[in-house]
């Protein structure tokens, strides 16, 4: 038996990173966690930590105070995601992390050379420009864990690089796919909540409902694969089975297909490049009977058109538009703003901060935080 892979979980109360501690759990013997890393919830990490025999662990919030078992060494504040994330003895860093805090844990991650395992889609949208050189400059190999990049990572392993023409990723339309753009400008939060296939942390659900997530994952898909906007288009899959596709240049294409279940492939980025086992159930067409497509409506989806939008100019476009959402999504699920009225709060944040080149994380985060202050100012306008 080899060696067990030693990780680290950077986000390990959150729905993935449980997830992922579900997989070491599932198999014993395969993995060391050798560190986790919690924002708020010390509570839960010291019990992961024990159970789990993690001798490292990182909270972010410096305030919380949560007693650990002897030996544990605690780490604090938000440098100690930086240096957990670049500890050069490790074979595996799961970026868990949520939102624009992952971007500098995996800056650092990168820089060591070690493997991530990218589950915060945000540090490729908001630093895919950084991020991709240096991986390549110091071998630091990228595992996405979102389930359609797993797949379509999975489908070009196979397959010559001249034979791709493109990527299609597949949206499964969210809890709001049936609803009239009307009345799902004024969804309710239980709603948008209800999401038909997958089961995901809240501020994800939201941006299902709008497919801002969609575009979020255009953008990943654009830099992980190295393939232009014109090359990813997006078809709409409710049940969630066909994970992503890749079209051949003969106008065939390859699919992966899967239960909706995250465990999968985050367990396929933890145990590569060795194969894993079957821990969470296996595909049965037999059962699942019939499988439906559809072409995606744009105009329904105004969150997916203004991100593509930010994709494509580049630099910290993408950056000032996840900010606006963030901010937006926040201001709905306090029932202060309507469900519609994310994409106006994305639209006048974009208009209202110039994006520049996104070369240094310093202009990254300073185009972060003149986006919160623009897209906090779009909502109090909107609340008033
Ligand atoms: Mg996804």
């Amino acid at each position: 038996m080899t060696a067990p892979k030693r990780i680290a979980i950077l986000g390990s109360t959150g729905s993935i990173g449980r997830a992922a501690l579900d997989v070491v759990a599932a198999s014993p013997g395969a993995f060391e966690v050798v560190a986790i890393t919690a924002f708020s919830n010390s509570a839960l990490l010291a019990e992961q930590a024990a159970r789990f025999g993690a001798r490292r662990v990182a909270v972010g919030d410096e305030a919380e105070s949560v007693e650990f078992a002897p030996g544990v060494d605690v780490l604090r504040g938000a440098l100690a995601l930086d240096e957990l994330a670049g500890d050069p003895d490790l074979d595996l860093v799961l970026n868990a992390l949520v939102g624009s805090s992952g971007l500098r844990p995996a800056l650092a991650a990168i820089r060591a050379g070690n493997r991530v395992a990218v589950a915060n889609k945000e540090s490729l949208v908001m630093a895919g420009e950084l991020l991709i050189p240096m991986a390549s400059a110091t071998g630091s190999e990228l595992i996405p864990v979102d389930s359609e990049h797993s797949a379509i990572f999975r489908c070009l392993k196979g397959t010559r690089t001249e034979e791709v023409e493109g990527i299609t990723l597949t949206a499964s339309g969210g809890p709001l796919r049936g609803m009239s753009s009307e009345a799902a400008a004024v969804a309710s939060l239980e709603d948008v909540l209800d999401h038909p296939t997958w089961e995901m942390g809240r501020k994800v659900t939201v941006d299902s409902a709008s497919m801002f997530n969609k575009g979020l994952e255009v953008i990943e898909a654009h830099w992980l694969f190295d393939l232009p906007y014109d090359r990813i288009d997006v078809v709409v899959h409710p049940e969630s089975i066909v994970h992503s596709l890749v079209r051949l240049t003969d106008g065939s294409l390859l699919a992966h297909l899967g239960e909706p279940d995250m465990k999968v492939p985050i367990q396929f980025a933890m145990f590569y490049p060795e194969p894993a086992p079957v821990a969470f159930g296996r595909c049965d067409l037999g059962v699942i009977g019939g499988l439906s497509f559809g072409t995606l409506d744009e105009t329904r989806y105004p969150c997916y058109g203004l991100m593509l939008d930010a994709g494509r100019i580049g630099g910290t476009a993408p950056t000032i538009a996840a900010t606006a959402d963030e901010v937006a999504v926040e201001a709905f699920t306090e029932s202060r703003i309507r469900f519609g009225e994310i994409a106006s709060v994305i639209d006048a944040t974009l208009k209202g901060v110039r994006a520049e080149p996104a070369d240094e994380v310093d202009h990254i985060l300073a185009a972060e935080d003149e986006a919160r202050a623009c897209a906090l100012s779009a909502v109090a306008q909107l609340v008033s």
